[in-house]
């Protein structure tokens, strides 16, 4: 074998996948550009971290499962009637995360809570943050799911990795005694392990009537949520019917 085909063999064994396909536009360039072995090399291993990097982001979208793209430059600030731009912006330092807290988004449906959740998925995604964006009732068909089919344990487990946990339009439909203990279990888990971010168009004293009635475990998931979090109100008419 020559030294080359040995060479490509090598980086792949070594888990260089990158370079091991592309060594010899590398040597080529090398040799044309008269470069040192230290820039030959430089230059090999960049692309094979640039690679790395953006596979590592393409998974941590996929695994997001967010199915839109949406970024906080598209949000106009001055459409809502109320809401603390300065404080949204922040979050998109994504410190949030890095110190565990919470935020919970509040407000009328349409002014924009999961256009700011998803771009906040979506940054994180990019920061290699580990996320994930659900509703509340596929998170809680998800679980109650996991629960008939005995995968509820890791389901736990895989829902506490996540840096970022996103529930998106909890209130919009009543969750029942099941699916409520369940929420609370997830969130409870995930109390100081990892942020989670709620969006919902209930105001707090109304989550007792969202969780069937149940005005105990609405108070115990608040007070998990509102521990270490923060709570951004959002008040307007929909941006959804203006642009109809
Ligand atoms: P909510 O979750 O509060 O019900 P959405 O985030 O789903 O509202 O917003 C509805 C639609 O309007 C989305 O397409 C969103 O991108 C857009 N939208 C809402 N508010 C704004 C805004 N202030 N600037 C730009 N687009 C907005
Ligand atoms: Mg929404």
């Amino acid at each position: 074998m020559d030294i080359q085909s040995e060479l490509k063999k090598m980086l792949f064994q070594l888990n260089l996948s990158h370079s091991s396909r592309n060594i010899e536009l590398h040597l080529s360039a090398a040799t044309q550009q008269n470069h040192s072995h230290a820039h030959f090399l430089m230059t090999l291993l960049e692309a094979e971290q640039q690679y790395r990097r953006e596979r590592r982001i393409r998974e941590r979208l996929r695994q997001s499962r967010l199915r839109i793209q949406k970024t906080i430059d598209s949000f106009d600030f001055s459409y809502p009637t109320r809401i603390d731009g300065q404080t949204i912006k922040t979050l998109f330092d994504l410190s949030f995360i890095r110190e565990k807290n919470n935020v919970i988004l509040l407000g009328p449906p349409g002014v924009g809570k999961t256009h700011i959740a998803i771009a906040l998925c979506y940054q994180a995604c990019l920061a290699d943050f580990k996320c994930r964006f659900s509703t509340a009732m596929n998170l809680i068909n998800e679980l109650n799911a996991s629960l008939s089919d005995n995968s509820f344990l890791s389901l736990m487990k895989r829902l506490s990795g996540f840096d970022l946990l996103i529930i998106d339009e909890l209130g919009y439909l009543p969750v029942d005694k099941q699916g409520a203990d369940l929420l609370f279990q997830i969130i409870s888990n995930r109390d100081e392990s990892g942020s989670v971010l709620v969006t919902t168009n209930r105001p707090f004293k109304e989550w007792g009537q969202v969780f069937n009635g149940d005005t105990t475990l609405a108070g115990a998931l608040i007070d998990r949520l509102v521990h270490h979090g923060i709570t951004i109100q959002i008040e307007g008419d929909s941006y959804r019917v203006r642009k109809s």
